[in-house]
């Protein structure tokens, strides 16, 4: 395929979505990632507001409701996703607990001080990390807590390709000590940092997209921009299998001052 190098961005936002629509992770992670960073999170009561930005479909805010109290409310700027968010929670009938609602992470409806939980997994690229950190703080309460996932260097420098893969797609990429000191910066106290083991990468994330990849072809027969997309996605596997040891995803658990 020629367009190997296209960016994500280029593509149409309803084409990705048809697609992600069809998996049950937008990105990497695991229940049991998802139930590690929560063991860093204390004094969640049934009273506790949490949040869920970038939701998507709900994969980790279904094992996040699973394994805290409280309300929970998914936020995403798709209602495919939200919509599919919301026949999850019924399904495992959290529906009193769990909502999905469509909304932007850079536009949120909350009062200052209103959240005991921000959790965001894969997602706060969209607004960018120092920016959510900055910005989202204002709804937590003090000792609130924020735990996200974000891509991350392991290494202070690393072979061309990787780099400039990941400065097109997202050049607020860093190493992880360079995100931490931005979290203290933001007014957090760095509480645990850990990497996703690769196996949320691989069986969790492109595993069960393989087939995902087939059925979509399938279905988008003849349509040039999805198979452009999947020659995309395929891209993005091969890169990882590649540079795997520079880069991955990283959990930040912070605590507001
Ligand atoms: N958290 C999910 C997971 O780990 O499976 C989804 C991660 S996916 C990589 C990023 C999500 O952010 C998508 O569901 C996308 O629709 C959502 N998103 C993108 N821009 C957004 C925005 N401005 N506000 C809220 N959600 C947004």
């Amino acid at each position: 395929m020629s367009n190997e190098n296209k960016s994500i961005h280029e593509f149409d936002v309803n084409l990705i979505c048809e697609y992600f629509a069809t998996v049950e992770r937008q990105g990497p992670g695991s229940p049991e990632i998802t139930m590690k960073a929560l063991s860093f999170v204390d004094n969640l009561t049934d009273k506790s507001r949490i949040v869920d930005l970038g939701c998507g479909t709900g994969g980790q805010t279904m094992v996040l409701a699973q394994h805290a109290p409280g309300q929970i409310t998914g936020v995403d700027l798709f209602t495919k996703f939200v919509d599919l968010f919301n026949a999850n929670a019924r399904k495992l009938n959290l529906q009193n607990r769990v909502k999905g609602i469509v909304g932007s992470m850079d536009d949120l409806p909350y009062q200052e001080e209103e959240l005991d939980l921000i959790w965001s997994e894969g997602a706060i690229y969209n607004i960018g990390f120092e920016r959510g950190l900055n910005e989202w703080r204002q709804f937590l309460k003090r000792g609130g807590y924020l735990a996200v996932s974000e891509a991350s260097w392991f290494t202070d420098e690393r072979p061309a390709e990787i780099d400039e893969f990941w400065q097109d797609a997202y050049p607020e990429i860093d190493t992880i000590p360079r995100k931490v000191a931005q979290m203290q910066q933001a007014g957090y106290v760095p509480v645990a940092t850990f990497i996703l083991p690769e196996s949320c990468w691989t069986e969790d994330f492109y595993s069960p997209q393989e087939a995902a990849h087939e059925a979509f072809l399938k279905k988008n027969a003849g349509n040039k921009a999805a198979e452009e997309f999947i020659a995309n996605q395929r891209h993005e596997v091969q890169l990882y299998h590649k540079y795997k040891d520079y880069y991955g995803y990283v959990f930040y658990i912070g605590r507001k001052l």
